[in-house]
C-alpha cells in the first residue's frame, strides 16, 4: 500500500512479538501482562477531529491551554465588589457605584477607594476591586439618596473571587497523550479554548467465532448444536471499549475456511479476536493454523477460568485466540485483550484499579492459579456467583465484575478484602 509519494515503512508489529522467552510455557497473569506490554506498540494513524466527534477518542498527542480559565478574575458569588485594603475589623459603609458587573457584562468604569460595586456569579472584576462581600453578608440601603451598603470587616483580600489561570494556565497541558476522551474532559477542553483535537484512528477489532456446533442467533438450531454465544458479546464489548467492531461471522471447523476469513479479517481490522479451537487438540484449528504463520505462542497462563491462549500475528495483524467457553473468552478479553489492545489503540496499557472491599462468601483457594470469579457489589460487600463453571453463561449475566483472587492460596472468610473490579470500569 504505497505509491512514489509515500514511503515504505515496516509492519509495527514484528511476527515474533508474541515468542515466550526460553524456558517459559506457563506464565503467571503478571509476566503475561508485562510480556505484551514490552512487545506490543501503537498501530492506528492519527486523524483531527472537532469536539463534538471527540467523546471516546484517544488523544494522540498532550493538550495544551491555548487560553486561561477563567480568562480573567471573575466572582464566585452574587455580592459587591470592594478593595479589601483599609477594611480592617469593625463596621463599613461604603457607597455603591451606579452600574454593576454581571456575567457576560462587565463594568467598564473604574471602581474609586472607599466605593462598592453590585457583583452577579461569573462577572469580571472591575477596575479597582479586588475582593467580593457575600450579598448575604450585606446590609443595603440609601443614605441621604445614595445607595449604601453596610458590613462587618476584616475581609480576607481575594474573597470570593476566582483568579484569572487559576483552573487552567494559558500553555499549561491539560490533558495527556493516551487518554480517552471524556463528558468531563470535554468540559476542560471547551473552557480551555479548544476546538479540534488530534486523535488516534479507531482501533478495529475483528471477532471471529469458530466451531462446527455454533448455530446462528435467530436460526433453526439442531439438537446437537448451540448458538454463538461469544460473538455477539464481544462485538458488543468492543463497541463499548470505544474500538469498532467487524463481525466476521462464524468459521466452521475446517482449515480453509478459518484461513479465508482471517486473511480477509486481517485487511478489515488493526486488531482480530477469535473463539474456540484455541488449544492443542484435534479440532483446535485456530491454534493449528496460527502454528503455520511460524509467529503463534500457546501461553500457557496460570489463570482460571482460562485454556490456552493462542497469540499469532496474521497478515500482521495481531490475533488473540480466546478459549472457547463463553466465561473464559470473556475473563481472557478483560484481563489480556482489552489492555494489550490499549497499547495498539494507542492508550497504553489498559488495567482499572480494583476495589478492595469485604467479601459476602468463603472459600478455601488453593495456590497455583489467579482466579477470577464472577461478582457482584451487594450492601457494600462482593457475592459471587454460585458456579464456577466456565460454560455458565447465566453467571456472566448475573455477574456486574469479577472478583481477582492471587496466585497464593487464601482463606477467604466473610468479611475479608478482596480485590474487585466492576465490569463498569471497563466501560461495559
Ligand atoms: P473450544 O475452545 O473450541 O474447545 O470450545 C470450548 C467450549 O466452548 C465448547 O464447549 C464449545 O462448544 C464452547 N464454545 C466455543 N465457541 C463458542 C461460542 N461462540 N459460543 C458459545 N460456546 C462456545
Ligand atoms: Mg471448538
Amino acid at each position: 500500500m504505497s505509491d512514489d509519494t509515500t514511503k515504505l515503512v515496516p509492519p509495527p508489529l514484528k511476527n515474533d512479538c508474541f515468542s515466550l522467552p526460553p524456558g517459559v510455557d506457563w506464565a503467571p497473569v503478571d509476566q503475561a501482562h508485562a510480556l505484551l506490554k514490552d512487545r506490543l506498540t501503537t498501530v492506528v494513524g492519527i486523524e483531527i477531529v472537532p469536539l463534538d466527534q471527540a467523546l471516546g477518542r484517544i488523544l494522540a498527542s498532550s493538550v495544551t491551554a491555548p487560553r486561561a480559565n477563567p480568562p480573567q478574575a471573575n466572582t464566585a458569588v452574587d455580592g459587591y465588589g470592594v478593595a479589601a485594603a483599609n477594611l480592617g475589623t469593625g463596621t463599613h459603609s461604603l457607597p455603591l457605584v451606579d452600574g454593576r458587573s454581571a456575567a457576560g457584562a462587565p463594568y467598564d468604569g473604574h471602581v474609586p477607594a472607599g466605593h462598592a460595586i453590585r457583583v452577579l456569579t461569573g462577572a469580571s472584576i472591575p477596575d479597582g476591586v479586588d475582593t467580593v462581600v457575600l450579598q448575604e453578608d450585606v446590609t443595603r440601603g440609601e443614605i441621604g439618596g445614595k445607595a449604601q451598603i453596610a458590613f462587618n470587616g476584616p475581609l480576607k483580600p481575594g474573597a470570593n473571587t476566582r483568579k484569572a489561570g487559576e483552573d487552567a494556565k494559558q500553555g499549561a497541558e491539560i490533558l495527556p497523550a493516551g487518554r480517552m476522551i471524556t463528558p468531563a474532559d470535554l468540559a476542560l477542553l471547551a473552557a480551555t479554548g479548544v476546538s479540534v483535537v488530534s486523535v488516534r484512528n479507531r482501533l478495529r477489532v475483528a471477532v471471529i467465532s469458530t466451531g462446527d456446533e455454533l448455530a446462528e442467533a435467530g436460526t433453526m438450531a439442531a439438537s446437537h448444536q448451540i448458538y454463538d454465544a461469544n460473538r455477539p458479546m464481544l462485538l458488543a464489548m468492543i463497541e463499548q471499549f470505544g474500538f469498532t467492531p467487524v463481525d466476521m461471522g462464524r468459521a466452521p471447523d475446517d482449515r480453509d475456511a478459518l484461513r479465508a476469513i482471517l486473511d480477509q479479517a486481517a485487511t478489515l481490522a488493526d486488531v482480530i479476536l477469535t473463539s474456540g479451537g484455541a488449544s492443542a487438540g484435534d479440532e483446535d484449528h485456530v491454534s493449528a493454523l496460527l502454528s503455520e504463520t511460524g509467529s503463534m505462542a500457546l501461553w500457557r497462563i496460570a489463570i482460571k477460568p482460562g485454556r490456552p491462549l493462542a497469540l499469532a500475528v496474521w497478515n500482521g495483524a495481531p490475533v488473540f485466540g480466546l478459549p472457547g467457553n463463553p466465561v473464559a473468552a470473556m475473563v481472557c478479553t478483560l484481563m489480556f485483550a482489552r489492555p494489550a489492545m490499549g497499547v495498539l489503540a494507542g492508550q497504553g496499557w489498559f488495567m482499572p484499579e480494583p476495589l478492595m472491599l469485604p467479601a459476602a462468601f468463603e472459600k478455601n483457594k488453593k495456590a497455583g492459579r489467579r482466579e477470577y470469579l464472577r461478582a457482584r457489589l451487594r450492601g457494600g460487600c462482593v457475592e459471587v456467583f454460585a458456579s464456577e463453571g466456565s460454560g455458565r453463561v447465566s453467571g456472566l449475566s448475573w455477574a456486574e465484575g469479577l472478583v481477582d483472587l492471587p496466585e497464593e492460596a487464601m482463606e477467604i472468610s466473610k468479611g475479608t478484602l478482596v480485590r474487585y473490579i466492576p465490569y463498569v470500569a471497563f466501560g461495559l
